[in-house]
């Protein structure tokens, strides 16, 4: 096990009707800021709920963060910001909302032009405003993290950053409010919060079984609890709990102390997403796969250890274990409603060499646990992805 550190501030308040917890959760001097993506918080009634609880607190709402949240919409809000004096924030949405918040957060109070806080993966910010969150969308984990991804449409950019200012200071998990959600955007959750165990997990072995064990436990959980979300006429709520907690531990830095990371199949994903607007989970769906086969000699270990644990695969050659591991991968994510090649989202080999292309620009030319996925390897794995 590699030395560690693990500080996570992060406050949670779980379980049905925790939104009303806001007037406890937020200071009550605060001028609040709510940040909010396009009409689900008010739709669906969230919204209004979040207002109620925070009471006589003088606050405004900011509309319109979008999916992959854009830079000069973040931009937007921190003008409104440093212009009014906001000095709370409040994400109410899914990771989009968010990782926007934790980057306006920390933009605020930036000198500077904050723009160079993605150039720089968030190693510039000194300083963030407080902010807490609502999440409606299980999946990323970024309501319990210090991670966000913003996107910059003019370039063509998906850049993170993290910092250890941008942990949220409490976030509200209240499972009722994945109701709501399109089947997809459910499936999209199971998926991104499976591969970011996998990104922690499945590298070399580096004799950390309580890390291991609980991946494994979360992986297998997700495969359970998928499908069954997916088919449930009602939503069930202890499915739904599951889920929710479940892609909140998978990436809130527990399962990563003290190993080794991945993280490629995330970073040729944004190429993808910024490109090609494709959904974040649908991206690592459609990369996962072949990078595991393209990896298959330098986690090899990691594979076999996964296959039988998560995968119950106890028989036939190393060689035949590892690749139907990686075949029972591709096949829960197809079952999951979620294709798994570029083909299938309408790309053909032309987007091979642009992503390379992307990925050279941002300077992700050393990617993996080995630090060995070079523009070469990357453009394998992609062409495998066909
Ligand atoms: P999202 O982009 O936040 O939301 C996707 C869609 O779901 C939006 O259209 C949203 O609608 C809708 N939605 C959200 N909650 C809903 C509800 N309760 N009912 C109905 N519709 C609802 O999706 P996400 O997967 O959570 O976030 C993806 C982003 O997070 C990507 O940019 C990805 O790169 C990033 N990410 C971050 C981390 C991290 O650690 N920080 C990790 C992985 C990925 P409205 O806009 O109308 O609200
Ligand atoms: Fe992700």
């Amino acid at each position: 096990m590699f030395n560690f550190d693990f500080h996570n501030p992060t406050h949670i308040a779980f379980g049905k009707g925790r939104v009303a917890d806001l007037a406890k959760l937020v200071p009550a001097s605060a001028k609040v800021l709510i940040l909010v993506g396009g009409a689900s918080a008010e739709k669906t009634g969230t919204l209004a709920e979040v207002r109620s609880a925070l009471g006589e607190r003088a606050h405004s709402t900011f509309a319109g963060i979008e999916p992959n949240p854009g830079f000069d919409t973040a931009m937007q809000a921190v003008n409104q910001i440093r212009s009014e004096g906001f000095d709370f924030l409040l994400a109410v949405g899914g990771g989009s909302v968010i990782d926007a918040t934790k980057f306006i957060a920390a933009a605020v109070p930036f000198e500077g032009d904050p723009w160079t806080i993605l150039l720089k993966g968030g190693r510039n910010i000194q300083s963030a405003l407080p902010f807490g969150a609502v999440l409606t969308l299980p999946a990323t984990g970024s309501e319990m993290n210090n991670g966000g991804v913003i996107t910059r449409r003019d370039m063509g950019a998906k850049l993170p950053f993290r910092s250890s200012h941008v942990f949220p200071r409490f976030a509200v998990l209240d499972p009722t409010k994945t109701y709501t959600l399109p089947v997809q955007q459910l499936a999209n959750g199971v998926v991104d919060a499976f591969v970011h165990t996998v990104e922690q997990y499945l590298t070399y072995p580096s004799h950390a079984p309580v890390q291991d064990r609980f991946a494994e436990g979360l992986l297998q959980t997700l495969v359970e609890v998928g499908p069954r979300l997916l088919d449930a006429k009602e939503p069930v709520y202890d499915d739904r709990a599951t889920l929710m907690w479940a892609a909140t531990l998978a990436l809130n830095g527990l399962i990563g102390a003290g190993v080794p990371q991945d993280w490629s199949t995330h970073m040729i994903g944004h190429e993808l997403t910024a490109l090609h607007n494709i959904d974040h989970a649908r991206t690592l769906a459609i990369v996962l796969p072949a990078m595991l086969h393209e990896r298959r000699v330098q986690k090899r270990d990691k594979l076999l250890q996964y296959g039988q644990r998560v995968w119950g695969i106890r028989s036939g050659t190393e060689d035949e274990r590892i690749a139907a591991a990686i075949e029972n991968t591709r096949t829960f994510f197809e079952h999951m409603g979620i294709p798994t090649r570029l083909r299938d989202y309408g790309l053909d080999a032309s987007v091979v060499s642009a992503v390379v292309a992307q990925l050279e620009s941002h300077g992700m030319t050393q990617l993996g646990e080995h630090r060995d996925i070079d523009l070469a390897v990357s453009r394998r794995v992609l062409e495998a992805a066909l």
